[in-house]
């Protein structure tokens, strides 16, 4: 059997040891990577993703336990042994990218092979071939500032390799990257693991990334807690008969990597007992009903996408449901854009769209979702209700209250079901047509 390339072994690594500031980063931990495994560091901050990754390179010691990496420990290597391992071994990629920014972006990428005995000519050579790789030699010449982030990170990616090592490092790479860049960076590291076959190992906090990775150890507080194989994923290291089974809680802890397997279960239980579709379906679901509501494919193509079988693609869904389907988003969709329009204060023509106007619209459209006759004072206060909540004035609970209340205090008197039925129905609404920036 292939023997893993890097093997911790109840490794702590304890920071400013024996002053009176002393810290346990990582406690205990156990890990075995193999040649050629894509590997992501997973947790939230400060769990001591960093200090495992760092470890490895060479710049921390164990404070307690073993670290080996192909078989030596590195920590015993002496000082210009230790410097060539991590210039040869071990590429790295920071957050930051630390490119030195009075230097030209070719010579950035050479740096690292001046300690090589190859002339300058060959040493220039390869690192416009890496930058060209990397979709960045066209910028070669450029001083790292006037690149973008992504492009000054794909020259870092670039650097990172021009000694061709065998394991790359990789600290939160796409941390400081927009969502374009970060797909280009993601994509180039995913090819460095499956076309060159290198060793991965990725510091992330980023949920959208764990598909790439063969495995992921979740850290939290100094300890791995978790390590979840990623089954669509071809593995490297030997898996033993019996040792793991690819279960739905895999595949929930990419969907959910924050909640502990207790939660997780509990998760799965109560989407077989509430819901007629797998975890798997809802997935497939999400994606086609996102394309739907962008706009980027029709309601012809969104049907079929829904109704066709699961092993081609598909959702697997019931004709008449999928049509179901489609026509409430198209309604709640076209609903959202007024309410949309309203908070901008204008309509298609870009005249001004009236809070009445507004009000009335979804009242009609709600009145037709739902089937429901009103008296001229119910559709009144109905109007009013509908400004209310659209404005912000009241809440989804006052709303929901105000449905039942009597018609003279501004009810509509609704039965408890119809209330709840409409105030679920119509928050769903506002929440399509609201946009919400999250901090982070
Ligand atoms: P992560 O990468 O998961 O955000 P780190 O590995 O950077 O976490 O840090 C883990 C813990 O170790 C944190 O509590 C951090 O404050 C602490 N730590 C990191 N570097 C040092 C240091 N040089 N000295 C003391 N404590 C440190």
């Amino acid at each position: 059997m292939a023997k893993p390339l890097i093997v911790c072994r109840d490794l702590s690594i304890i920071y400013n040891q024996g002053k009176s500031n002393e810290f346990k980063a990582l406690s205990g931990v156990n890990t075995d990577i193999f040649e050629g495994e894509y590997i992501i560091l997973f947790g939230p901050s400060g769990c001591g993703k960093s200090t495992l990754m760092y470890a490895i390179q060479g710049s921390l010691p164990p404070g307690e336990g073993t670290l080996l990496v192909k078989g030596d420990d590195v920590y015993s290597y002496p000082p210009a042994e230790r410097v060539y391992f991590q210039r040869h071994v071990m590429g790295i990629i920071f957050q930051q990218f630390n490119l030195i920014m009075s230097l030209s972006v070719l010579d950035n990428v050479a740096l690292p092979m001046i300690f090589c005995d190859r002339d300058k000519a060959t040493r220039n050579r390869r690192a416009q071939s890496l930058l060209d790789r990397f979709g960045v030699g066209h910028v070669s010449h450029k001083i790292p500032a006037m690149l973008s982030g992504g492009q000054q990170q794909r020259v870092s990616v670039s650097r990172s390799m021009v000694n061709d090592p065998k394991i790359l490092l990789a600290d939160e790479p796409t941390g400081n990257l927009d969502s374009v860049s970060t797909q280009q960076v993601m994509d180039k590291i995913d090819e460095i693991n499956t076309f060159d076959r290198r060793t991965i190992i990725m510091v992330s906090h980023n949920a959208a990334h764990l598909s790439y990775a063969h495995r992921v150890y979740y850290l939290k507080d100094g300890l791995i807690v978790r390590e979840v194989v990623n089954p669509q994923r071809k593995q490297i290291k030997p898996v033993k008969e019996g040792e793991t089974i690819v279960t739905e809680l895999e595949q929930l802890a990419r969907l959910f990597p924050y909640d502990s397997i207790e939660t997780l279960r509990v998760k799965s239980l109560v989407n077989y007992l509430t819901q007629d579709y797998t975890f798997d379906q809802l997935i497939r679901l999400e994606k086609a009903t996102s394309l739907f509501i962008q706009g980027k494919v029709d309601r012809k193509a969104f049907i079929k996408a829904l109704v066709l079988s699961y092993e081609r693609g598909g959702v697997e869904i019931p004709e008449k449901e999928a049509r179901r389907i489609a026509s409430v988003s198209e309604k709640m969709i076209k609903n959202a854009d007024d309410i949309r329009r309203y908070r901008a204060r204008k309509d298609n023509s870009g005249i001004f769209f009236s809070q009445h106007k507004l009000a009335e619209r979804l009242k009609e459209h709600l009145l037709q979702v739902y089937r429901i006759k009103l008296s001229k004072e119910q559709n009144e206060n109905m109007t009013e209700l509908i400004a209310d909540r659209v404005t912000g004035v009241t809440g989804d609970e006052e709303m929901n209250e105000r449905l039942m209340k009597g018609i003279r205090s501004g009810g509509l008197a609704l039965s408890e079901k119809e209330a709840d039925d409409l105030t679920r129905y119509f928050e769903k609404v506002i929440a399509q047509g609201v946009d919400v920036s999250y901090k982070s």
